[in-house]
């Protein structure tokens, strides 16, 4: 008998996608189990590319097919953090915590605020109903949409001399195709669409730039805390690889096995013989 590691739907994605890749029913399994999830470099510098890597580890067809990697990038940067924090909660859907400071300097005490994955999905689904909200720049409505990890990547790739200049980039980018000739450049130099702009980006993307109102507990003071989801998922990511690691070197160092061996094991047979040993030596 061979139990495979829980697995779970793939989140939501729109059937335009489905199509452009011939996807059919992908499902994601818990990151830090099979052999490839020992290649995975953490300290690599730019973070989509960490996430997008996980991701690709991670998600399967009902055939065990993987599907093409420019299918990562082309997913809306909410989805790709939706995705990290499924996979990061097979096992405790029902509630994850996550751990905040009280932003009161006569405080600071340690605060934790549960989520679930349905909350989550919720708020990631629930804005899709405005999908291309609309925003005046100068004179002119122009719609725009939420951004992918490919206009991530090529944020990332470019260097801005201030905000201002990064803020227009995103939004030429971001700008519905059909719209794009309303852009007039002296209203967009002027910036005054801005805080609009900045504002909307909030409401549709939620899970990017989350912001939470927290009263704390000790004090009593309440304060708008920022979370950052993905750094979130990616640090139980680092946790369950050193715990990979930790797994391999010791059924190598007892059984003298080498890694491809303890990878043709089923994960449930390790962890049977991870707890004869730990019994052995207690
Ligand atoms: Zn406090």
């Amino acid at each position: 008998m061979r139990l495979e590691p829980n697995r779970v739907p793939f989140p939501s994605i729109p059937e335009t996608l489905k199509t452009e890749f011939s996807l059919s029913e992908l499902s994601l399994r818990p990151f830090g189990y099979c052999a490839e999830d020992r290649e995975v470099n953490f300290n690599q510098p730019l973070r989509p590319y960490l996430e997008v890597e996980i991701l690709e580890c991670c998600t399967d067809d009902r055939r065990g097919a993987k599907p093409n990697s420019q299918f990562f990038w082309n997913m809306e940067i909410g989805k790709r953090i939706e995705c990290l924090l499924t996979i990061a909660t097979v096992r405790d859907r029902d509630a994850f915590m996550i751990p905040l400071r009280c932003l009161n300097s006569a405080c600071q005490e340690g605060i934790e605020i549960d989520f679930s994955m349905e909350e989550i999905s919720e708020l990631q689904s629930l804005k899709n109903a405005e999908k291309f909200p609309e925003i005046l720049v100068g004179h002119q409505t122009v719609r725009i949409r939420r951004p992918k990890g490919s206009d991530q990547l090529k944020w990332l790739e470019q260097s801005f001399k201030d905000e201002h200049t990064a803020t227009q980039v995103m939004l030429k980018t971001l700008v519905r195709e059909d719209d794009r000739l309303k852009l007039d450049s002296d209203a967009i130099a002027q910036g005054e669409w801005i805080p609009a702009f900045n504002q909307t980006m909030e409401e549709i993307d939620p899970l990017v730039n989350f912001q939470v109102e927290v009263q704390c507990p000790y004090c009593g003071a309440k304060d708008s805390h920022s979370i950052d989801f993905g750094a979130f998922a990616l640090e139980r990511f680092r946790n369950t690889q050193q715990q990979l690691l930790d797994m391999v070197h010791r059924l190598a160092s007892r059984y003298h096995w080498n890694e491809s061996e303890i990878f043709a094991i089923p994960a449930w047979r390790r962890e049977s013989y991870l707890a004869r040993l730990d019994r052995e030596e207690h």
